[in-house]
């Protein structure tokens, strides 16, 4: 068994199991076994078991926010917002199932019809990290049950309460064993098993860049297909025309959401000279009134990192960027409350060649440059092999299309902090990934593309 802890004291909240290479195995035949019968089902009665799953999940969503501050750490408004953005992912498939539209294309061929057909994948698996326990096995699932393929789905050790939670529902909801199987243990392990099998012929991975690679070589092998959310390194610009106090709540909110342990946490916060130290004292001032916290309470509260090497790793960013000369404006060592409580912080006097720069910080750290003009910052901000996504904020509107242009993202957020919902196409470009999630595009990552002719018709 696997003991699963919350981050807020370290007691023990629950266990998963600890699946051996042979009940893995098992799990994977399974999921390959019920493809067949998935997949000829009519998109209408998968997309009915998808809708009585969001109902029954969504009736007891405080049971499933509870459990996910629990082993998590964040708090229970962000649980719950999480709860919601991940049933917005299983309400969308449950009708997107409806809508994979095939084409004709006007025939080459004499007495001929060509017909484009989207098929079912296949057999697929998942691999999901502990930041987003729900929201991440929700979107992953519900477009591959859309789309007809079944999934096997291996959720973080550290966070696999609700995950389980979710697959109970899932078959109170009556989707049957094999369509979503669900196996925890050795990661490294259970990985191999699942690149390594040629019958799954996709896999959907969010994690870190450096464990995306290596099951983007191994899938290489046999030519799967691949869907890989990995790290960020976001930056946030403030033009000296923005709205600045919409910008300071933006830029906070977004910054503390899940304590900065987000893949599109504001991880540069680049500020133009003629409102930077007015911006940077605004900053602090707000997260100075924000209180650190265990996450069970009303409040919105900053939470415990994830473990003692997510607060060792934000421990060595802030000293190193200390070294080097930044100023703490706030925080800037581990909270007095000890554990795994770091405080807000936030650093100014940054230069780009720190390692806070080029580094996915996950903790509540504000790391703040100055800048210039628009042409330096485009050069700054795509100086990093990171590519998820940039946030803007302008209210020149020539700028605002320019910016979105030069910046080298998947996703370009103007004069907001929030990304989005189930309707949009998330994903990064360079080393963050490829393929998206969500939205009508989503679910192309899960099917094939089939040209039919049908030729000789007029005999
Ligand atoms: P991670 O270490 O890569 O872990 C992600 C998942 O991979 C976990 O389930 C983990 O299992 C598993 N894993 C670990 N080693 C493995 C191996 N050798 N083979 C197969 N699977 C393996 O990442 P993390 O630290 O949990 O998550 C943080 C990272 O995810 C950050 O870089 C963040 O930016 C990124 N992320 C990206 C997005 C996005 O959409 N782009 C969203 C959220 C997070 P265990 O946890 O059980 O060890």
């Amino acid at each position: 068994m696997i003991n699963v802890f919350n981050p807020a004291d370290g007691s023990v909240v629950g266990t998963a199991p600890d699946n051996s290479v042979a009940e893995v195995q098992a799990a994977i035949t399974r999921t390959c076994d019920a493809f067949p019968g998935w997949s000829r089902k009519l998109a209408k009665e998968r997309g009915d078991l998808l809708r009585r799953w969001f109902e029954l999940v969504r009736a007891d969503r405080l049971v499933f926010a509870e459990l996910l501050v629990r082993e998590n750490g964040k708090c229970l408004s962000e649980a719950l917002g999480e709860i919601d953005y991940g049933l917005g992912f299983i309400e969308w498939y449950a009708e997107e199932a409806k809508r994979v539209y095939g084409d004709t294309i006007p025939s080459h061929a004499a007495n001929a019809q060509v017909i484009v057909v989207k098929e079912p994948a296949g057999p697929t698996a998942a691999i999901t990290p502990w930041n987003f326990p729900f929201m991440m096995i929700a979107r992953k699932i519900a477009t591959a049950l859309a789309a007809g393929c079944t999934m096997i789905i291996k959720p973080s050790e550290l966070t696999p309460l609700t995950a389980y939670k979710l697959l109970e529902y899932a078959r109170r909801a009556g989707i049957p064993e094999g369509v979503f199987e669900m196996v925890t243990g050795n990661p490294k392990d259970i990985g191999q098993l699942f690149v390594s099998d040629t019958r799954i012929r996709k896999i959907s991975f969010t994690g870190s860049t450096a464990i995306g690679k290596l099951l983007a070589s191994a899938c290489g092998n046999d030519l799967k297909k691949m869907t890989l959310e990995l790290g960020g390194n976001a930056p946030f610009i403030v033009f000296d025309d923005a709205s600045f106090d919409d910008a300071v709540a933006g830029l906070v909110s977004a910054k503390l959401r899940n304590s900065g342990q987000v893949c599109i946490s504001p991880n540069r916060v680049y500020v133009q000279d003629a409102i930077h130290d007015r911006f940077v004292a605004a900053v602090a001032q707000k997260v100075a009134a924000i209180r650190v916290d265990q996450g069970l309470q009303d409040e919105f509260v900053v939470g415990p990192l994830i473990n003692q090497l997510g607060i060792d790793k934000v421990a060595e960013l802030v000293d190193d960027a200390k070294h080097a000369g930044a100023k703490v404006v706030l925080g800037g060592k581990p909270h007095a409350k000890g554990g795994l409580f770091y405080e807000p912080t936030v650093l100014a006097n940054l230069e780009d060649e720190m390692r806070v720069a080029q580094t996915e910080i996950f903790g509540p750290v504000f790391a703040i440059y100055r800048f210039r003009n628009e042409e330096e910052v485009v050069r700054r901000a795509n100086n990093t092999e990171y590519g998820l996504v940039a946030y803007v904020y302008t209210r020149d509107l020539g700028r605002a299309f320019r910016m979105s242009r030069n910046i080298e993202a998947g996703m370009v957020i103007l004069n907001s902090g929030s990304v989005g919902t189930a309707s949009i196409p998330f994903g990064g470009v360079k080393h963050s990934g490829y393929g998206r999630e969500g939205s009508y595009y989503g679910i192309e990552e899960y099917v094939e593309v089939k040209y039919v002719l049908m030729a000789g018709l007029d005999k």
